[in-house]
C-alpha cells in the first residue's frame, strides 16, 4: 500500500517537473493526463493498447479473425496448438463479442491478446504476447437484493409485464413450484411475492436475475411458501421447503416439457368428444402438452426406459417404470433420446418434440399409469420427495423466520385497471 502511494507520489512529481520543464516535454505530460482515469477490462490497463471491439459475424474464424490483423498463419497454428486444452477456437459463436488488444505504436496495430466474450460474465483470453497462453475469466458479479409482486388478472406473464418484472421470474418460480402448481390453470386473483437477487457487473450494467431465495404464491386461496435451503453444501445440493420444511419437490413433475415452452393443448378426458369422429365420445387418457418440434421432452421422474420404439399411432415414443405403482408414456416424439434398460433421472431428456403417429400439430402425448390403469396425473395426489434430515430441520426453521417475516410485509399493489380475463395458456 504504502509503496503504491510513494509510486504515485514520485508520479505525480514527475508530472509536475515536466510540467514546469521546458515545452518539449508537452506531449509528455498530455499522455500522463490522458493515463489518469485508467480503465480497466478483463484483467487488462486498456490504456495501455489501442483496443478493437468487434462481433464474431457468420463464418467467421479464429485465424480469419488474426489473419485480417496482421498475424501470421503459422503464428495462428502455434496459438490453437498451445491453447486448445483451455479453449476450441474453432467453437467461437457469431455474434459474441470479442475484444483485441493491439500494440501501441505498432503502424499495423498487430494484437497481442484476444479477448472472446461467452456471455455477458465469463470469458476467455488468449495472450500471444511473448508466449502463448490461454484463461477462463468471469467479470467481477455483483448480487442485489429484490422483493417483487403481483397479482394475476389475466396471465402470469401479462402481471410481471404490468409491474415492469423480467419474464424469466416466471421460469424460475414455475421451476420452484414445477411440483406443487400447475402453471397451466393459474386462476385470476392468484397473487405472488418474491424474495429474489439480481446480477449487476461494472456495479450498474443489469445482466440478468441470479436466483429467487424465498417465495410465496397464493393459488386458488391457497398460500404456498418456499424457501431455498442449501441442505448440503459440501455437494451444494439447494432444495426449496415450504414453511413446515416439507421438501417441495415430488417424485413427479407436473409435466415432461419446461413450462416455458409449452400450453396444455388438450387434457385427460375420458368423455372427450371429437367432430372428426361424428361427435362421438373418443376418451384421451393422455396430456397433450403443445411445443415446438425438437423442443426437448423430459423424464418427469427417476425410472427405467421399458419401451422405445416407433410404432402405429404413438410414433416415436418411450415409456418409463419408475417402480411398481407408477409408469409414464410419451408421445409423437421427433426423434427418442433413450435406449431400453437406460436408467433416467427426474428432468433428464428422453426426446424431442414431434409429430410422428397420429398427430395434427406438434406436441407430446403424455400418458400416467397407474398400477397398470391410465389416470390423470393432475388428478393424481403423489408421492413426495425425500423430507428435510431430522437435524436440519431446526436450523431451517429457524433460518425462514426473518425470511417469512419479510415475505409476509411485501404488500402487493393492485393494479387499478383491471384487464379482461383471458385463458392463461
Ligand atoms: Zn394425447
Amino acid at each position: 500500500m504504502k509503496i503504491a502511494k510513494i509510486t504515485l507520489l514520485t508520479l505525480l512529481l514527475v508530472a509536475l517537473y515536466a510540467c514546469s520543464g521546458e515545452k518539449k516535454n508537452e506531449k509528455e505530460i498530455v499522455q500522463v493526463e490522458a493515463a489518469a482515469p485508467d480503465p480497466m477490462e478483463f484483467g487488462f490497463h486498456l490504456n495501455d493498447y489501442v483496443v478493437v471491439r468487434d462481433t464474431v459475424r457468420s463464418g467467421d474464424s479464429f485465424g480469419e479473425i488474426l489473419g485480417k490483423n496482421h498475424i501470421g498463419y503459422s503464428k495462428i497454428f502455434q496459438i490453437a496448438e498451445k491453447t486448445k486444452d483451455t479453449f476450441d477456437i474453432t467453437k467461437l459463436k457469431a455474434g459474441k463479442p470479442y475484444t483485441l488488444l493491439c500494440t501501441k505504436g505498432d503502424s499495423l496495430q498487430r494484437p497481442e491478446c484476444f479477448i472472446y466474450q461467452e456471455n455477458s460474465i465469463d470469458y476467455v483470453v488468449i495472450n500471444f504476447k511473448d508466449s502463448i497462453n490461454a484463461y477462463k475469466e468471469s467479470k467481477p458479479v455483483k448480487i442485489v437484493e429484490k422483493e417483487a409482486s403481483g397479482v394475476i388478472l389475466s396471465s402470469l406473464s401479462a402481471s410481471l409485464d404490468d409491474a415492469g418484472l423480467s419474464q424469466l421470474l416466471a421460469y424460475n418460480m414455475s421451476d420452484i413450484y414445477a411440483w406443487t402448481i400447475d402453471f397451466f390453470r393459474l386462476q385470476k386473483g392468484d397473487e405472488f411475492k418474491l424474495i429474489y437477487t439480481e446480477k449487476y457487473i461494472n456495479d450498474t450494467t443489469y445482466v440478468g436475475i441470479d436466483k429467487i431465495h424465498a417465495a410465496y404464491f397464493k393459488h386458488n386461496g391457497e398460500p404456498f411458501y418456499a424457501f431455498e435451503f442449501e441442505t448440503d453444501s459440501v455437494k451444494q445440493i439447494v432444495d426449496f421447503y415450504d414453511e413446515n420444511a416439507k421438501n417441495l419437490r415430488r417424485a413427479f413433475l407436473k409435466a415432461p416439457v419446461r413450462y416455458k415452452h409449452v400450453r396444455i393443448s388438450s387434457r385427460y378426458n375420458l368423455r372427450r368428444r371429437i367432430k372428426l369422429y361424428g361427435n362421438r365420445i373418443r376418451p384421451h387418457k393422455g396430456t397433450d402438452f403443445a411445443a415446438p418440434i425438437g423442443t426437448p421432452i423430459i423424464s418427469t421422474a427417476n425410472g427405467v426406459v421399458v419401451e422405445s420404439a416407433r410404432r402405429g399411432g404413438n410414433g416415436n415414443y418411450v415409456k418409463v417404470k419408475h417402480n411398481s405403482t407408477y409408469t409414464t408414456q410419451y408421445l409423437h416424439m421427433s426423434k427418442r433420446k433413450a435406449k431400453v434398460g437406460e436408467f433416467v433421472k427426474q428432468g433428464d431428456v428422453i426426446g424431442w418434440v414431434g409429430m410422428t403417429g397420429n398427430t395434427s400439430g406438434p406436441h407430446v402425448c403424455y400418458r400416467f399409469w397407474k398400477n397398470g390403469r391410465q389416470v390423470d396425473p393432475f388428478k393424481q395426489k403423489l408421492p413426495d420427495a425425500d423430507p428435510i434430515d431430522l437435524k436440519l430441520k431446526e436450523s431451517y426453521l429457524e433460518f425462514i423466520k426473518p425470511l417469512k417475516q419479510q415475505l409476509d410485509g411485501i404488500q402487493i399493489e393492485l393494479p387499478i385497471e383491471e384487464a379482461p380475463i383471458t385463458a392463461i395458456n
